[in-house]
This record gives structure tokens, C-alpha cells and sequence, in this order.
């Protein structure tokens, strides 16, 4: 099935463990900016030493940088029958080029998933997820100033796809598989 998503939603709230479920169901590839940064990170790759200035800190790496990177991930064949991107967009920019990317695919998102939780149980679930894992960028200050850059630059995205139609907002407490028979069920006739 040929299905182009987006998932959304702040840091703890399920948004990677929702993606890999989903990309399970459908069978289109999961892309996780996140992910490909910090694989860049761990080989020690240009790209990587670019990002790690910004991703140890919680801040975005800079456009230019992510939206290349994004361009050339959705120019290989295995997403050419469809992905779900997970962490991107995350500004207005952002926005603005995936747009110009997928016009030169001549394709276009299907719907965009929101994962919505407040910030007190973010918070718990960043708490625990940084004690089992043990990523450098999740100490309590820089779950907090990517939970601010969440809510001042991501949250207002949302509307935007909102203004298009195309916004699934979608509750992401609880268990995990509840979430994912929300998401499928709140998908419903758009894919
Ligand atoms: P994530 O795993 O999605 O929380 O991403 C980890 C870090 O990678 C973020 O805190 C940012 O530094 C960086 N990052 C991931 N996606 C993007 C993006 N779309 N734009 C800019 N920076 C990003």
C-alpha cells in the first residue's frame, strides 16, 4: 500500500515506537531525522560532527543541513511506494521545503499524525527513557528546552496541516498498542 505520512508529536511521546508500529503495518520505511543524525553521529561521518554540535544540546541542526539530508533520504527507491517521516518537519520551513520535495516527486502527504500528552507525563516517560538508554541529550535540561522548541516552533505546525486537512491529532498516553489502534483507526479512510 502506498502511504505518505508525517508523525508529530513532542519528545516522550511515543512518536518512534508509534512510527516503527505503523511502518510495520504498512510496510513503507520509517524515517527517524533523529535517528539518521545520531548514526551519523556514532560513525563519525561530516554530517555528523555538524550535527552533534546542535543535537547535544537539544537545538535543531540547521535547515540547510536536515532538509538536504531529508531530500536525498526520499529520493531512494525504497521510499518511492510511500514512508512515514518521524522528527520532520519540525519548523515552518521545513514545512515549506518537504513541500518542494515531494512537488519534485510529484507526490503528496496523505496525513499528518499528531501524538498529543502533556508535559508532566512527557516528562516521567523522558525520566525513565533516559535511564534506560542513556542518550546524552536526554539530562533534565535538555528535555526541557527541546520540550520548549517543541511547543514554540513544532506545536504551531500543527495547524497548519490543520488549515489543509490533512492534520490527525490523536491522544498518545496510555499502552502502546492502544495508541496504535487509535492512530489506525483515526487514519481511517485517508490511506
Ligand atoms: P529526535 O530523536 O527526533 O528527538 O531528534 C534528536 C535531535 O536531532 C533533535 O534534538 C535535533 O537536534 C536533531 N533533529 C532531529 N530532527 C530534526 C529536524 N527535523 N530539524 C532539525 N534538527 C533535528
Amino acid at each position: 500500500m502506498s502511504v505518505r505520512l508525517v508523525i508529530m508529536g513532542p519528545q516522550g511521546s511515543g512518536k518512534g515506537t508509534q512510527a516503527a508500529r505503523i511502518y510495520q503495518h504498512f510496510s513503507v520505511p520509517a524515517i527517524s531525522t533523529g535517528d539518521i543524525f545520531r548514526d551519523n553521529i556514532a560513525r563519525g561521518t561530516e554530517l555528523g560532527k555538524r550535527a552533534q554540535e546542535y543535537t547535544c544540546c537539544g537545538e535543531l541542526v540547521p535547515d540547510e543541513v536536515t532538509n538536504a539530508m531529508v531530500r536525498e533520504r526520499l529520493r531512494q527507491p525504497d521510499a518511492a511506494d510511500g514512508f512515514i517521516l518521524d522528527g520532520y518537519p519540525r519548523n515552518a520551513a521545513q514545512v515549506a521545503e518537504l513541500d518542494v520535495i515531494l512537488d519534485e516527486l510529484g507526490t503528496r502527504l496523505d496525513a499528518v499524525i499528531q501524538l498529543t500528552a502533556d508535559r508532566g507525563e512527557l516528562l516521567e516517560r523522558m525520566r525513565r527513557r533516559a535511564e534506560i538508554e542513556g542518550r546524552d541529550d536526554d539530562t533534565a535540561e535538555v528535555i526541557a528546552r527541546r520540550l520548549d522548541i517543541y511547543e514554540a516552533e513544532t506545536a504551531p505546525l500543527a495547524q497548519a496541516y490543520a488549515d489543509r486537512g490533512l492534520l490527525v491529532a490523536v491522544d498518545g498516553t496510555g499502552e502502546i498498542e492502544a495508541v496504535t489502534a487509535r492512530v489506525l483507526d483515526a487514519l481511517g479512510s485517508r490511506v
